[in-house]
């Protein structure tokens, strides 16, 4: 290891007690999309006490901020996020569902670890920088709302990236990997349907069922799913059903609707089929529609220049020094899982080693080894996508959580604050803080990765999928 990587890996390793009680707070506080005032206040405040320039409320929102070191170019980004879950409270360490507070929100995509371990990353880069007189910028990015809101939508459509020339981040996972692929663009609109109420057996001539008009947009739009593009995926929530009486017509009823596609131009279509699912059913049922565009996200433009260098890293802080006690912890997890969730993790397992799988498994309760990204399967969204339009963007992942734990679940949130979390994160810092150094004093290098994506961009623009009017808020 050069003394760069020694000395930055030594400071990160000095402070790593810190970064996890901070983390612990944040996984305590699970404050979801763009209500993370504590997550932010503690998280900024930190940075600020070690002479980050912070500024907060940055593009329209109020936990989100940026905290800078340097000056000059290059300007290096490292990405973070905090927010929670919705409905995801879980006791720590227990492998078992276990609320803490009933129908409460917890840290079920491992955010709580996503922020710090790139602050840890930040803050090791700066001291090194300080003492050896690097030049250049280094910035935290405080990213709020990654889940339902696509916060960082709304950071790029404000400009915050526009002087950035590389960006880094990752996320927890199960898994040791530079991210190779590209993630779902992504949209969510609501559709509320306005009838008539009205006495359902007395006088049902004279109603207009919202609820009706629901039901036939959802119908139309599961024919629609035969003729989409096999990639797309569209869910839909019923929000509103318009009441618990069955005797009375609905005059209020509406559905939520996630629609995603490899690329944004693809869900701009989709949704304005989709929108029209919606106005012919109001049409069917004399009602009126109003949709509302609320969160969009772009498909990741991945960068193999940047992704190279962090996975020369990962290979450098990968596997992760794990005692009996850490993998006893992580086993107890792999046990609770659903058979399907198994079924996919025995899959994984196959394809990683063939014949001895199970042995593998058994022996391998943490994938604590490093995989080709290229061999992992993509399919959800992130809004760094919609950073990787306008900065060339990488990502990692490492593994915070015992083989095969399913993504959103309550398994999550128990692993949050436990030993291979902790550990896993602090790698993660290591691997960014070594590769946004070399970023830093290699120009070549940002040149090769900008180059790289502007030939992925191949002369397309950012399309900026958020509706002019649209501000981020709690919907
Ligand atoms: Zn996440």
């Amino acid at each position: 290891m050069e003394q760069f990587a020694k000395d930055i890996v030594q400071f990160i390793d000095d402070r790593k007690e810190k970064t996890w009680e901070i983390s612990d707070h944040v996984w305590g506080y699970a404050e979801s999309r763009f209500s993370e005032f504590k997550s932010s206040k503690e998280e900024s405040e930190y940075m600020e006490s070690l002479g980050f320039k912070v500024t907060r409320g940055i593009g329209g929102e109020d936990t989100a901020f940026v905290a800078e070191f340097g000056r000059g170019k290059p300007i290096i980004g490292i990405l973070g996020e905090y927010d929670a879950l919705s409905g995801l409270s879980q006791e720590a360490d227990v492998a078992e569902r276990k609320e803490i507070i009933p129908g409460g929100d917890g840290h079920g995509c491992g955010h709580n670890l996503l922020g710090m371990a790139s602050i840890a990353a930040t803050v090791g880069l700066k001291d090194y920088m300080e003492k050896n007189g690097v030049k250049g910028t280094i910035r935290f990015y405080g990213c709020p709302a990654e889940e339902n809101a696509g916060g960082k939508a709304f950071l790029v459509r404000e400009g915050c990236f526009d002087d950035v020339d590389i960006c880094i981040s990752w996320h927890p996972g199960t898994t040791n990997a530079v991210n190779r692929g590209s993630s779902l663009a992504n949209f969510r609109i609501f559709y509320t349907f306005h009838g008539l109420s009205s006495h359902a057996a007395g006088a049902p001539h004279l109603g207009r069922s919202a609820l009706d008009a629901v039901e036939l947009m959802d119908v139309g739009v599961n024919y629609m799913r035969e003729h989409m593009i096999d990639e797309a995926r569209i869910h839909y929530a019923i929000i509103n059903s318009g009441g618990t009486a069955p005797n009375v017509v609905q005059s209020e009823a509406q559905v939520l609707y996630a629609i995603r596609a490899p690329k944004v131009t693809d869900v701009v279509e989709l949704a304005e089929r989709v929108s029209n699912c919606a106005r012919g059913a109001a049409l069917m049922t004399g009602t009126t529609v109003d949709i509302r565009h609320v969160a969009a996200y772009s498909n990741l433009i991945p960068n193999d220049v940047i992704g190279d260098v962090l996975d020369k890293y990962l290979h450098e802080f990968i596997p992760m020094d794990l005692t009996e006690e850490d993998l006893a912890y992580a086993k107890k997890f792999t046990e609770v899982i659903t058979p399907l969730d198994r079924a996919a993790l025995e899959n994984q397992a196959k394809a990683l080693v063939g014949k001895g799988w199970k042995e593998f498994l058994d022996a391998n309760p943490v994938l604590n080894f490093v995989i080709d990204g290229r061999l992992l399967k993509g399919g959800g969204s992130t809004d760094v996508g919609d950073v990787s339009w306008v900065v060339p963007t990488s990502q990692i992942g490492t593994s915070t959580l015992a083989a095969g734990t399913p993504g959103h679940a309550w398994q999550v949130v128990a692993q949050g604050k436990g030993p291979v979390a902790h550990k896993a994160m602090i790698a993660a810092s290591k691997v960014m803080a070594c590769a946004a150094y070399e970023f830093l004093t290699t120009p070549k290098l940002v040149e090769e990765a900008t180059e790289e994506w502007k030939d992925r961009l191949g002369g397309e623009t950012y399309p900026n999928p958020l509706p002019k009017e649209m501000k981020p808020e709690i919907w």
